[in-house]
């Protein structure tokens, strides 16, 4: 008999940034190692349509998934810890669902009627976490709703789990508030007022949670988790401790020693099934913690100094340490302090360069400074979407000597666009969404460095990004050694290109880290360390 589909609310409360993502992804892995298809979604109270318009340094990173959403980045917690694609339903905006109710409004499907916030905002949302569950694809349905409960943004959001927890039934819908008990080093105590507050805010918005999640830098005594529970309205053995971890990939394990899923489980009334083993991820955490060697790279951006600007790239690298025994000490360096004459004091000691992706002209020539450095100095080099194309137009520059080659989106007027736009993307004026995004076939050309790293010919990755190489100057390129090793089978366009006599130069057009997981570590990130351990032994072996 299958079961109807269960649905759990994450909401936060007293501040921000205390890792709903991380505990929403950590109680799904739980779930999903007893045999559970969960699913995890985020509703974001801001009035974008999705983050893809959002500068990196307002909210992170723009997370893509195979579908082409354009989506925050706790959808990458997600996928790397469940090994499972998300896509566009599983991130909702309040421009998203105002844009669809006033779409409706417009053709008339509200017949007449006064549309407001309740019930036809409030029936948007429900319908939009209902919709993951129709249809029997989720037995459970993890919902974050970000945001801290209290802010007049995420009230539609709250109305709206009050209601559907009245429609689906009490046992089927859990809340779960995840709240913060902060340390008063001067009294040396922890503090649960702010919780207290928090709850009652939630309370008075008409919703009771189920669980409350703690946030804390030192253990809780049973007296305040009892304490807690007596004031807030909650049974005892819900009170779920989430001591501060030294790793993300900790959470899950902890969560487990709280028993958060058993008490999850018995309060939606099913069954236990298998205790998850999590071995797999067991073997990762010891792995990770016992690391062999230690390797240094640099990652040259203009984001730098927000470490969310990179969170998939900053993942990936630790995913593929730990598949090499390493540990990657990552360094960020601003693309806008490097230039021609620093690079090599800038750049030394560093065992493999990566230049991530990235828009606009802003740190272009220090990008392009750190890849000659890379090139010229047999470092391992990894160019990611634009730090492809600046590889491309450091060559055309300093290989071809094409005079002020460029990237035409950082100089309309290059005499030599060797990164350009594609005739179907010139007529596009909107910036939301337009994009070539999403998942894309790519043909790999056998006997390179990208086939060794693949092990196949065909590949799927996924895109974000408006301009392309230009194939008018493919042969030039070729001729000099820098070759296409990937191509878009349908359009030609080159997806991958690499240096044959560097020991590991490769730039992908593509954005390899929203597909490393735990569970799958990317090829890509993989054989980069690779290079770069082989690297760090050759430099210390001829010094
Ligand atoms: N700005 C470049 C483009 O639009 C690269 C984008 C990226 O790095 N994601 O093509």
């Amino acid at each position: 008999m299958r079961v109807s589909t269960k649905y759990i609310f994450v909401t936060g409360g007293v501040t921000s940034s205390l890792g709903k993502g991380i505990i929403s992804a950590s109680l799904a892995k739980l779930l999903q190692a007893r045999g559970y298809s969960v699913t995890i979604q985020k509703l974001d109270p801001y009035i974008n349509v999705d983050p893809g318009t959002l500068n990196p340094y307002e909210h992170g990173e723009c997370y893509v998934t195979d579908d082409g959403a354009e989506t925050d980045l706790d959808l990458g917690h997600y996928e790397r810890f469940l090994n499972v694609p998300t896509s566009q339903a599983n991130n909702v905006t309040t421009g998203r669902i105002y844009q669809s109710v006033i779409d409706k409004e417009r053709r008339g499907d509200y017949l007449g009627k006064t549309v407001q916030i309740i019930p036809h905002i409030t029936d948007e949302i429900k319908s939009c976490v209902a919709k993951l569950g129709t249809g029997g694809a989720h037995e459970i349905v993890i919902t974050e709703i970000g945001g801290t409960v209290g802010d007049i943004e995420s009230l539609p959001y709250v109305e709206a789990v009050r209601q559907f927890r009245y429609e689906q039934g009490r046992d089927n819908v859990l809340v779960i508030h995840l709240t913060l008990i902060p340390y008063l080093s001067a009294a040396g105590e922890l503090k649960t007022k702010p919780t207290q507050h928090s709850v009652k805010t939630l309370q008075s918005q008409g919703i009771q949670p189920d669980i409350l999640v703690c946030r804390t830098e030192h253990r809780l005594g049973e007296d305040q988790k009892r304490k807690i529970a007596l004031f807030c309205n909650i049974s005892d053995e819900a009170v779920i401790e989430s001591i501060d971890a030294d790793t993300i990939y900790d959470v899950p394990l902890l969560m487990k020693d709280e028993k958060l899923d058993t008490v999850v489980l018995d309060k939606l009334k099913l069954q236990h099934r298998d205790e998850p083993t999590l071995d797999t991820w067991r073997s990762f955490l010891t792995r990770f913690k016992n690391p062999t060697k230690t390797i240094t790279v640099g990652l040259v951006g203009k984001y730098v100094e927000l470490q969310d600007a990179y969170k998939s790239i900053l993942e990936g690298l630790v995913h593929a340490g730990v598949e090499n025994e390493t540990k990657v000490k990552v360094i960020s360096l601003h693309s806008e302090e490097i230039n021609d004459e620093n690079a090599a004091e800038r750049l030394k000691g560093l065992e493999g360069i990566i230049v991530a992706p990235g828009f606009g002209k802003r740190g272009l020539g220090g990008k392009i400074s750190a890849i000659r450095y890379a090139r010229e100095n047999e470092v391992p080099f990894f160019g990611i979407c634009l730090g492809m194309q600046c590889c491309v137009i450091e060559y055309a520059q300093n290989v071809l000597h094409l005079d002020g080659a460029n990237s035409s989106e950082m100089e309309a007027n290059t005499p030599h666009p060797v990164i350009g736009m594609m005739e179907e993307q010139k007529a596009i004026t909107n910036m939301g969404g337009t994009m070539r995004l999403g998942a894309y076939a790519c043909t790999i050309k056998e006997d390179t460095l990208a086939h060794k790293i693949y092990g196949r010919t065909e590949i799927s990755e996924r895109h974000r990004h408006r301009y392309e190489f230009n194939n008018d100057y493919l042969s030039q390129f070729e001729e000099a050694g820098m070759k296409a090793s990937g191509f878009n089978p349908e359009t030609g366009l080159v997806e991958i290109v690499e240096i044959p006599e560097h020991p590991h130069f490769i730039g992908v057009q593509f954005h390899p880290e929203y597909k490393s997981t735990v569970a799958n570590p990317h090829p890509l990130f993989i054989n980069f360390l690779k290079a770069a351990i082989q690297h760090k032994e050759q430099v210390g072996a001829s010094v």
